[in-house]
């Protein structure tokens, strides 16, 4: 395949002002290590190119309170090299079904109501709301994964959503009944432009239903590897209200749910639409502020606790290393490089494993670390290996029990710092 030559553009810029509000009132609430761009996972043809580090500074507005990152990477370097997945996991399709039928239930739309679903992927979630008779429509801009989708039941647009691509759907399919964004917002650095668009395609008395990653898990789970590139805000109720209220729209209800390490859904409409305003908006703000969403103080904690975490790793791979031991890391995700940066873990790791077989033999953003079959863990007896996927760390014991039987150890680094 042909590589188009970008290199002449401009590669990142970094923002001034909050993403939501405007306000040049950010401050520094956390400065990670920089990295590459967290999943560009390479092959051993290029590993003589240099993979460029970016700073990864969490900042707080203190006047709408969203966390988010100012360095933004042109998202044509972003996902150039990306290997798209298209599979959708059992658990996830569970959900979509869930979520599609709680929909339906709140805004009760007339049969053959249209609903479109932004970042539609391979039509998972369309396919549940064209089951119980919605008329639907995906927006997805991975050209192949749109072909396939229309090709199997759910005529999907292959564009990036903008307000002038609202306009045209609109012109061409009418106005839509509910639209869906799942997993999306927080990779948009223009969410004026964004939202511009859903007033365009969203009919008077219809709805925008999104869900995201929460601003609140960040911190409350210590969750260091959803910081990257890709995830530029980490939002919650109190930033987002005010938000679609300066923008003519009404936040009306609110969900907090455990799916992808912790995500917030909401529900929005026009101002003085048709739907009640639920007490959740409001409780879910108060939960928020008594967590201390809007302190720098709640992220200078944050910070000092991955601190400790990263002393008691290098303490303990110290006195390994300096015992000539060997030391593998357990999984190879775009969190996992901003784990190895920010606990500065490169030059412990020999090698990392990972359950998925589309990674081995690659080699690690930056740092080239050779990715390999969790069956190394059993040839090359590494004496320790840290969980760097930490939120599968159960799973992962389990299912290498006869590595420990063998002698090998496992470091888990979070939620607790643990050796097994
Ligand atoms: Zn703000």
């Amino acid at each position: 395949m042909e590589r188009e030559d970008i290199s002449e553009k401009n590669d990142y810029h970094r923002r001034d002002s909050c993403r939501l509000c405007n306000s040049k009132n950010i401050e520094l609430a956390m400065s990670l290590e920089k990295t590459p761009m967290g999943d560009a996972y390479i092959f051993s043809d290029r590993l003589g190119e240099e993979q460029k580090t970016y700073p990864l500074d969490l900042f707080l507005c203190n006047d709408c309170s969203l966390s988010q990152i100012v360095d933004v990477i042109n998202p044509e370097f972003l996902y150039r090299d990306y290997i798209y997945s298209t599979s959708i996991s059992l658990g996830l399709r569970d959900h979509f079904k869930k979520y599609s039928e709680e929909v339906l239930k709140k805004l009760n739309p007339a049969n053959g109501s249209l609903v479109v679903d932004l970042g539609s992927n391979d039509g998972t979630l369309l396919r549940f709301f064209k089951n119980n008779d919605m008329k639907v429509l995906g927006i997805d801009p991975a050209k192949d994964i749109a072909k396939k989708a229309t090709e199997s039941g759910v005529a999907t647009l292959p564009y990036f959503f903008t307000k002038d691509v609202a306009a045209e759907v609109k012109e061409r399919y009418g106005p839509a009944k509910i639209i869906t964004a799942n997993n999306m917002i927080a990779n948009l650095d223009d969410l004026s432009d964004f939202v511009s668009g859903i007033k365009n395609l969203m009919a008077p008395n219809g709805a925008f239903v999104f869900q995201t990653g929460y601003g609140l898990d960040l911190f409350e789970k210590d969750l260091i590897d959803v910081i990257y590139h890709e995830h530029l805000s980490y939002f919650s109720t109190k930033s987002l209200k005010p938000f679609f209220k300066n923008n003519g729209l009404e936040l009306f209800d609110v969900k907090r749910d455990s799916i992808k390490r912790g995500s917030l859904r909401g529900m929005v409409q026009f101002k003085g639409g048709p739907n009640k305003i639920s007490d959740s908006v409001e409780k879910l703000v108060e939960l928020e502020e008594s967590a201390g969403i809007d302190k720098i103080e709640t992220y200078r904690s944050f910070d000092k606790r991955m601190q400790d975490t990263k002393k008691s790793l290098h303490h303990l791979l110290n006195y390994i290393k300096g015992q000539g031991k060997t030391v593998a890391g357990y999984g190879a995700s775009v969190g996992v490089t901003t784990m190895l940066y920010h606990f500065d873990l490169g030059k412990f790791v020999d090698f990392i494993v990972d359950d998925n077989s589309s990674r081995h033999n690659s080699f690690s953003p930056g740092l080239h670390i050779p990715v390999l079959s969790p069956n190394s863990l059993l040839e090359k007896k590494p004496d320790y290996s840290i969980i760097l996927a930490w939120q599968y760390s159960k799973p992962i014991i389990e299912k290498n029990q006869d590595y420990l039987n063998q002698g090998g150890h496992f470091i888990t680094p979070l939620p607790k710092f643990e050796v097994i």
